[in-house]
Order: C-alpha cells, then structure tokens, then sequence
C-alpha cells in the first residue's frame, strides 16, 4: 500500500525531509503563533477577540482561546479579514440558514486559493496519473469556484481535466464519459449514484471515483464501486476550511487532513474541552496559513473523533474518522435518535432508490417521518417503508419522480419547531 502523497508534501512544507509528529507540531505551534499576532494586528474582530490571549508556549494552550462560529462569519465577515478588500480575488457566499438569516461569507486571497490548488494536487495524486482524464461533476464555471480550483490543480499534475458540473441528465452525463474515455470523477455522492444506477449499457469502466460535499453512504459506496469497477475515495472539506480539508490514503480508512495548513481540534461540544483521540466530537479547526480571512478555533458543527491507531499506509498523519452527521443533524421521533446517515444506510443498499427527502412532521400530536423518494426502475414502497421501520414505526414513503439537483448537505427537514 502506497503512503498517502500528504505526508511527503508536508513534509516539504513544513521543511523537514523525514516527517515526524514532533516536526509538525513544532511548525504548527510556530504558525500559530504568528497566526494569532497576525490576525490579532489585521482584523477588529479578532483584535476585541484575542485581546487578553497570554501567547501560546506550547500546543495545549490554544484550548485557552476562545471559539469562532458560522454566526461570527454571518455577522461581521468584513471584521475578520485580515488584508485589504482589494487584495481579495474570491468571496464566496453560502446559506443562510443560521439564526439570523444572514448568508456566510467567506474571502479568499490569491494565495490562499493557491493553497487550495496545491492540495487538490497531491490529494488527488493519490489515485490519479498523469494523462488520466478526470471528469467534475462540480460547478466549475467561474474563477476561483472549486471545480475550477480542482481543474487547475489537475493540470499541474499532468492529468486532463473535463469540467461538466452537477449532474443534471444522467444518460447525457454517461455518454460523455463514454465518449470523452473518463479515467475518473469528482462528484457529489447522489449525483454520481444517480449515474452508477442507470439502466445503461455497458456500463463505462472508470479508475477511481472522488466523492465529497456531503457525507459518503456505504450503500453508495458499494453501488459505485460496483458499477464502474472502480474504487471510490472520500474527501472531506468545506469552504471555510478552503474548500478542502482531508483525503483519504489507499487504505481508505478515514481522511487524513492537510496538517500543514490547518490545526484540527476534536472537542467536546458542551463543556468545550479539548477531547483525546478515539473520542468523538465536534470538529473545531485553525488555519495555519490562511491569509485574506484566517479563521482561529472554528466551531464546524460536524462530529467525528481521530482514529488512535495508525493507518495501515504508515503516515505519522493522524487519521479523522469518516464523518457522518453534524450536531444539530439528530432529530427525535417517538423516543429515538435518527440522523440522515441512519436512514442513508437503510434505503440506499434498495436498488432503486436514487435520492430521499426526509422531513418530520407532527400530525395529530404524532410524529411522523415522511419520505419522497426519487427512484429509477421499478421500487416498491413497501418496500422503502420496511427499510425506514427499522429505524422508526411512524413512517410514511412517497416516491416522487425527480428532487431538484442540489449541491447542498442533504439534511433531515424538522417542521416541528421547539414549542
Ligand atoms: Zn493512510
């Protein structure tokens, strides 16, 4: 098994020939040090926020700083920056979701997407040759967007990228790999199972398939490797972390995470203490070399732990488990915790089933969890409702034709309010 091409370009990084946790964790404490003063010097935000921070001595200092939020971004993104706004060549505008309605926005300097490209580069280089033609299933039409970042980097690795953005039309999307002599995509899981799930044959053969955006169900995991006699890897990242965070090695076994430029906290959600490895909790990270928006402890809302043994692929990286759900993703129904990855590995390994809508309702003082299910061929819904009952009785199925294409996390939808 190859080791994963992270640990040599971080090494590079880092300027040590022989990576060693010892050597990472010296620059990364020196960066956050710099970091702090930087951002503490550059932006208002972190000025008030940092005020009274001792400066770190050594890593476990940094629990003594306090965390940023979505809701930080929301309010006041203009007071985190840290260069002028013209130095600022990508702004990119997220939901609006949080409690006050307001989208994130997050800036992005030359240099900081650069550091983006260079991780796409090795990340992918992972399971990509030079001369493979890669197609990206992402948006990729403007400058800067990730699908664009992505096509860069696979330039500079030599391979030859095919931007063709979210899959819209599944058959039109297989003939152009068909046709175009596809070695491997990038895509986002639903949309590329809708592609594995098409009765179309033959079925074109790839290498290896990158799913990232949202978390990767088992069930679609298997039915793409299945269908393209391919090897499926996970990315993990969002854009605040740049858009890209971790990769999995050969091993496939959880990401590991581009250390060089950010410092990844596990803590525990209540109380805010930094947790040790094996246990799970919220994801908190720091950029280390971000500099148009850096971002100082930030709460990111997903859960995983750090796996304690080490990966099979003999990187002194450590190793995120594979993440599954976010904090506020469980919803109750009749007693029981249900989160989408519970109902994703229930009615994804259905053979027909493409993408779901779940959303909760309370009808007649009863909760009900109701599910449109877009489905190819021929599904049963009883089917579909003996899947979701093993997960909860008060179920109701609807399978639908088409859910609108959606780039978004898939999310259980809670109508309930708290009242
Ligand atoms: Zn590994």
């Amino acid at each position: 098994m190859r080791i994963t091409p992270l640990e040599g370009w971080v090494a590079e990084k880092i300027q040590h020939p022989k990576l060693t946790r010892r050597a990472l964790e010296k620059y990364q404490l020196a960066k956050l040090q710099a970091g702090i003063q930087f951002a503490r010097a550059k932006s208002p935000f972190y000025r008030r926020l940092l005020a009274d921070i001792p400066n770190l001595s050594q890593l476990s200092d940094l629990a003594q700083l306090p965390f940023t939020t979505a809701d930080d971004i929301r309010q006041q993104p203009l007071q985190l920056l840290c260069v002028s706004q013209d130095e600022i060549h990508r702004v990119v505008t997220l939901d609006s979701s949080g409690t006050t309605g307001q989208p994130k926005r997050l800036y992005f300097t030359p240099d900081d997407q650069q550091l983006t490209i260079d991780f796409f580069r090795v990340g992918m280089s992972t399971f990509t040759n030079p001369n493979d033609r890669i197609l990206i299933l992402l948006p990729g039409e403007s400058a800067g967007s990730v699908g664009d970042l992505l096509a860069t980097a696979l330039q500079q690795l030599g391979a030859v990228p095919i931007k063709h953005g979210p899959v819209r039309d599944p058959i039109a999307t297989l003939n152009i790999i068909q046709k175009e002599n596809i070695a491997g995509m990038v895509g986002v899981p639903t949309h590329v199972l809708a592609l594995a799930r098409q009765p179309y044959l033959p079925m074109p053969k790839l290498k290896s398939v990158l799913l990232t955006t949202d978390h990767v169900p088992n069930a679609i995991k298997d039915a793409v490797e299945q269908a393209f006699g391919c090897t499926v890897y996970n990315h993990y990242g969002m854009t605040e972390m740049g858009l890209g965070g971790g990769v999995e090695c050969e091993a496939r076994h959880g990401y590991h995470l581009r250390e060089a430029d950010l410092f990844v906290e596990i803590i525990d959600p209540a109380t805010g203490q930094i947790l040790p490895d094996g246990e799970y909790g919220e994801v908190v990270f720091t950029t280390l070399t971000r500099r148009g928006m850096p971002l100082i402890r930030y709460r990111t809302g997903d859960v995983s732990r750090f796996i304690p043994d080490s990966c099979p692929c003999g990187t002194c990286l450590k190793t995120l488990e594979k993440v599954t759900h976010r904090l506020n993703g469980q919803v109750m129904i009749d007693g029981k915790s249900i989160t989408m990855a519970d109902l994703d590995e229930a009615l994804f390994p259905l053979d027909g089933v493409l993408n779901f809508r779940a959303t909760v309702l309370r009808e007649n003082g009863l909760d009900t969890l109701q599910l449109e299910v877009k489905f190819i061929g021929e599904l049963e819904p009883a089917r579909v409702v003996q899947a979701a009952q093993t997960l909860t009785s008060r179920v109701t199925v609807q399978l639908v034709s088409d859910l609108p294409t959606s780039m978004a996390k898939r999310a259980i939808v809670d109508t309930r309010g708290h009242a």
